[in-house]
């Protein structure tokens, strides 16, 4: 089982590592990982397990947030009170976008980030991703709103990239005008 230990923190440069596209079939340690990672996320989000196994909740957590530099990440999104759709996607990328940008009022969130951190991370308010599932097969996903928000949080580690990289030092709550808060 994951413990919230295993989760590398922001300040470990391997989180900056530009992570490898996957081949298949997946190896067993991939699969492994991919179905800690799904506990991990589903059990955080219920109060009872985060509590009891010390969880920080979260929707979404790349491969090299557990130090694998491999192009996949998994999703498990609450779309309804207990309620959750899980996505594993490998070798992803966006093939559509909506103009619309959006940001989270509250402030993105990240397993790897253990504070609080202010300021205005744009995102696409729809995306759409092209990507492969766990037995190569090649699948497409829309996303809105805050799904879409984790899909775009979660393909940036694959590419070394921190939400917090987004936020204007100078300025965190730049353009805020200019885009829709959710
Ligand atoms: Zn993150």
């Amino acid at each position: 089982m994951l413990r919230t230990k295993d989760i590398l923190d922001e300040k470990d440069q391997r989180l900056r590592i530009i992570s490898k596209n996957v081949e298949f079939p997946l190896t067993k340690k991939d699969k492994e990982a991919i179905q800690k990672m799904i506990d991990y996320l589903h059990d955080s989000q219920i109060e009872e397990l985060s509590e009891k196994y010390d969880l920080r909740p979260g929707i979404g957590m790349a491969a090299i947030q557990l130090g694998i530099p491999k192009r996949y990440f998994v999703i498990v999104h609450e779309y309804e009170e207990g309620k959750f759709d899980t996505y594993v996607l490998i070798n992803p990328k966006i093939i559509s976008n909506s103009e619309e940008q959006i940001y989270v009022e509250t402030g993105e969130g990240c397993l790897s980030v253990n504070r609080p951190v202010e300021g205005i991370v744009p995102r696409y308010a729809r995306v759409k991703l092209e990507a492969y599932d766990m037995d190569g097969n090649k699948i497409q996903v829309r996303a809105r709103e805050e799904l879409a928000v984790a899909f775009q949080h979660e393909l940036d580690h694959l590419n070394g990239i921190m939400f917090t990289d987004h936020i204007d030092k100078n300025n965190p709550f730049k353009g805020k005008d200019q885009m829709r808060a959710i």
